[in-house]
């Protein structure tokens, strides 16, 4: 039976050092570090998501605010606010939820916020620095998953990691991550041999069987099946799906368990490791902006 990773144990961990480090910055520098969330319209999934990370700020000491736009807010509108919260010397950090309503332009709001304040990482400045390996922001939910194999003495340093998924959220920043020389943690968790699969990659299983370290970021119920996996591997869930049993991952965990060395749980997973992440990122945008590390 594999040993379960406890995503949940290692984001209070994260959150307890944030907590430190937001004391010292404040006590050195009598600023609070401010997380702006904008919300547009009412998805209740985007609803608990903002609740749950201004819950989080409160935990380590950041500031939060809440902008609310009702669902049918135009372009104009958003684009005001965003506009108002780039030039708001007391917000350090813009987190614009997604997904937005079908009428506004994700990429150009998104390309908006002013790379500096951009805590998810998603301004091409921010990918583009990290491609070149001299990130300011990583995005959360990678640098989650590096710093859960990092916490848990999984070696990634020549090892082949296998990503079902190549989203710009997910999947490709992860690849550029790992097969990086360096990384956050030291180069232990960098160094990766990286594959990325998708919907048209042929002989899936034949790809993810080669894993040492499987990552699943597909948005598909218990698609990773235990044939796909090669028994000793690492499974990492990235998935979240809401099925009539409730939540979970893209791996059949019950089966996979039974021949994985290590396997991330849903919930419990990777999520708790997304938000500690957008902490460190709002803690680092104050950092670059006051220029006071
Ligand atoms: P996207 O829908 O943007 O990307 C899904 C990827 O999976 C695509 O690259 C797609 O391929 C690939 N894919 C789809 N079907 C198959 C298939 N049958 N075989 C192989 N590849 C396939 O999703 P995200 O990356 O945004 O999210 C993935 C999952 O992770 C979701 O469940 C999401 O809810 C969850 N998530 C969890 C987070 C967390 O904090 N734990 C944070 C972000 C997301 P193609 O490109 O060809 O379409």
């Amino acid at each position: 039976m594999a040993n379960i990773l406890d995503g949940k144990k290692i984001a209070r961990d994260i959150q307890d050092e944030t907590r430190e480090e937001v004391e010292a910055f404040v006590s050195s520098t009598g600023i609070q570090p401010c997380l702006a969330a904008v919300l547009v319209g009412e998805d209740p999934a985007s609803q608990v998501y903002v609740r749950n990370k201004r819950r989080d700020c409160e935990r380590v000491g950041i500031q939060s605010q809440l902008h609310t736009l009702s669902p049918d807010t135009s372009m104009h509108e958003l684009t005001s606010l965003v506009d108002q919260l780039n030039e708001a010397q007391n917000v350090h950090g813009i987190l614009v939820q997604l997904p937005l309503p079908q009428q506004l332009d994700e990429t150009s709001i998104l390309d908006r916020v002013h790379a500096q304040k951009d805590v998810d990482a998603f301004h091409p400045e921010n990918v583009g620095r990290l491609s070149q390996g001299r990130a300011h922001f990583l995005p959360c939910t990678p640098h989650g998953v590096q710093q859960l194999l990092h916490r848990t003495g999984i070696p990634v340093s020549g090892k082949h990691v296998v990503i079902v998924g190549r989203s710009d959220i997910v999947g490709k920043p992860l690849a550029l991550m790992l097969m990086q020389r360096d990384s956050t943690c030291g180069p232990a968790a960098a160094n990766a041999t990286v594959t990325i699969c998708h919907s048209r990659s042929e002989n899936l299983t034949e790809l993810t069987r080669q894993a040492d370290i499987l990552v699943a970021a597909i948005g598909r119920p218990r698609h990773i099946t235990a044939d796909m996996v090669r028994p000793g591997a690492t499974v990492i869930d990235v998935g979240i799906n809401r099925t009539d049993d409730g939540l979970c991952g893209d791996v059949d965990f019950d089966n996979v368990a039974e021949i994985a060395a290590n396997i991330t749980p849903v919930p419990g997973g990777v999520g708790p490791l997304t938000r500690a992440m957008l902490l460190q990122n709002t803690l680092m945008a104050a950092r670059l902006q006051t220029g006071i590390k």
